[in-house]
């Protein structure tokens, strides 16, 4: 039995009161998850946050890493910095990274395998546009998506977490059915099961505008493994509720 993950993605929100006020709220109404929980947090806030969950169940995230070790790439944080401040996970290929980044299945295979040096677990995030989804392509992309990071990784692939995360359903207030993400995660637990014998302890996460209303429902599909949670991962009492539903 996979025991299920809630993560927060914060995007580029917050600030240190805002942060403060948001992760002293969870703490305070979380008592004893039966989940794993964790919160992906930008860059610069990486310290503040590490100090306040100290001692926590809460887990450090981050929501992006370079591709390279270490070097002369102006901007980039490696996996490296991000494990001295206590990162247990980082988020790779958001869908937001490859619209406006332009990062591409290979970029975000080698962000999966520094991350997975440095003993951080990425959480590897694929989905399909509205437009390849209407045009029956959601498996063949997924599929694509994901066969990179098997390839680049294949022999730790066991030590990864999917996302799947319908473009289409990311902030926009459309969620997937339970069918539709329950396939799509059959899907890629089937393609894990060829890469892998011990796929069946990689938990895949939905996300997509997942909320309070809709969380147990999803969380209750037999390959539905927990939540990447954008909006909502923001508001003390809707992150405590999805939480709770993961139990
Ligand atoms: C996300 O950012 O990964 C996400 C799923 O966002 P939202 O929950 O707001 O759709």
């Amino acid at each position: 039995m996979r025991k299920k993950l809630i993560a927060g993605n914060w995007k580029m929100n917050g600030s240190l009161a805002a942060n403060e006020s948001l992760l002293k709220g969870l703490l305070a109404g979380l008592g004893s998850p039966a989940c794993h929980v964790s919160v992906c947090v930008p860059s610069v806030y990486l310290a503040q946050c590490q100090a306040l969950l100290a001692g926590s169940t809460i887990n450090l995230g981050a929501q992006d890493l370079s591709q390279h070790e270490a070097g002369a790439f102006t901007g980039e944080v490696s996996a490296a910095m991000l494990r001295e401040f206590g990162v247990r996970q980082v988020l790779v290929g958001h869908s937001e990274r490859r619209q406006y980044h332009f990062e591409t299945d290979a970029q975000v295979a080698l962000k999966a395998g520094r991350a997975l040096a440095c003993g951080i677990t990425p959480i590897v995030c694929v989905g399909e546009t509205l437009a390849e989804r209407e045009a029956g392509k959601t498996d063949e992309v997924v599929k694509r998506q994901l066969a990179a990071v098997i390839h680049a990784n294949g022999h730790c692939i066991s030590e990864i977490v999917v996302a799947y995360e319908p473009v289409w359903a990311i902030g926009t207030g459309k969620t997937a059915s339970t069918e539709q993400a329950q396939q799509v995660h059959a899907v890629l637990r089937a393609q894990l099961r060829a890469a892998s014998e011990h796929a069946d302890r990689i938990q895949i996460l939905y996300g997509g505008s997942m909320n309070a209303a809709n969380a147990a429902q999803l969380l209750a599909q037999p390959d539905i493994d927990g939540g990447l949670v954008g909006g909502a991962a923001l508001k003390v009492a809707d992150f405590l509720s999805i939480i709770a539903s993961a139990g």
